[in-house]
């Protein structure tokens, strides 16, 4: 029996799922059979001010009918109380500041990095500016490289400090971020490995060490899966008018027509005529048999 034995699948109840997902799914599902670790089903729905309970039925009723079936299952919006106490632990360290900088601030004052977030360079850090409910809470970077081998990409290393700064754990509406609540719930939900977009790689290093802080020194394995890119070149997405899985079983595609075509999309197959799930799952596991 492996220390952390899951993986999962960790969408975001903000839209319908589309075929973005149903690659990323492919994805987990693959390395989960392949390395052998179960795969837990988990609701990102931290920014409460965009998702919506609705998308989260649609979820589990999409993934079952592309096949994919899972163990566990968690929801972020009923984990309030696991993130204020993992932010108490890291308050009591001293490892947290409050900052009460404007977006105008962190937007004009600040450089901003290739996945356009603020490299925020502790303008409130020595403040001492006491915590409330409508200051952001931010992590106390340390100046340290941090390496790791991706499972597809190979060895990887990140400066946390260079690349992002002193990130935010919780913003002043009281949201957690995603980087905090992740952190959080792969601890608690012991999860051995992250299956996941490439777009997500550059949240690794920052990850590893908020995990770290958090009192997990063994981080999972990570691996970060291509993307299918929509006709603009930018990764498919609601915003890139990707059509739903729904609107598309609505239209009588099958999920073995639209796995058939993701997998020619990111070249797992020559051509783009249906196939199994089972030939899908197997053709992601054979294309990591030749990475890392
Ligand atoms: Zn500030």
């Amino acid at each position: 029996m492996k220390m952390y034995p899951f993986t999962r699948f960790a969408p975001s109840p903000t839209g319908y799922l589309h075929r973005g997902h149903a690659l990323s799914a492919l994805w987990v599902w693959a390395a989960a059979e392949k390395y052998g670790y179960q795969v837990h089903l988990r609701i990102e729905d931290h920014d409460q001010s965009r998702a919506r309970p609705e998308y989260i039925a649609a979820i589990r009723e999409d993934l079952h009918w592309l096949g994919f079936q899972w163990v566990h299952e968690s929801i972020q919006s009923e984990r309030n109380s696991l993130y204020a106490t993992a932010l108490e632990n890291l308050k009591t360290k001293g490892l947290v500041y409050a900052c009460d900088c404007s977006r105008k601030y962190l937007f004009e004052s600040n450089s901003i990095n290739e996945a356009g977030e603020v490299i925020y360079l502790g303008n409130c850090r020595h403040k001492e500016l006491p915590f409330s409910m409508e200051s952001t809470i931010r992590f106390k970077t340390p100046h340290t490289t941090i390496s790791w081998n991706d499972l597809r990409l190979g060895p990887l290393s990140e400066v946390p400090l260079e690349q992002c700064g002193d990130f935010s754990l919780r913003d002043s509406t009281g949201q957690w971020t995603y980087q905090f609540a992740v952190c959080v719930d792969d601890i608690d939900e012991n999860i051995g490995l992250v299956v996941r977009g490439e777009d997500l790689r550059f949240s690794t290093a920052r990850q590893i060490l908020l995990m770290k802080e958090l009192g997990r020194e063994t981080p999972p394995l990570y691996l970060h899966h291509p993307l299918i890119l929509g006709d603009s070149g930018l990764k498919l997405s609601k915003r890139q008018r990707a059509a739903s899985l729904r609107a598309e079983r609505d239209l009588e595609i099958t999920p073995e027509q639209i796995f058939g075509e993701i997998c020619f999309q990111t070249k797992l197959t020559e051509d783009s005529r249906p196939i199994s799930l089972q030939n899908a799952l197997s053709l992601v596991s054979k294309q990591l048999d030749s990475s890392f």
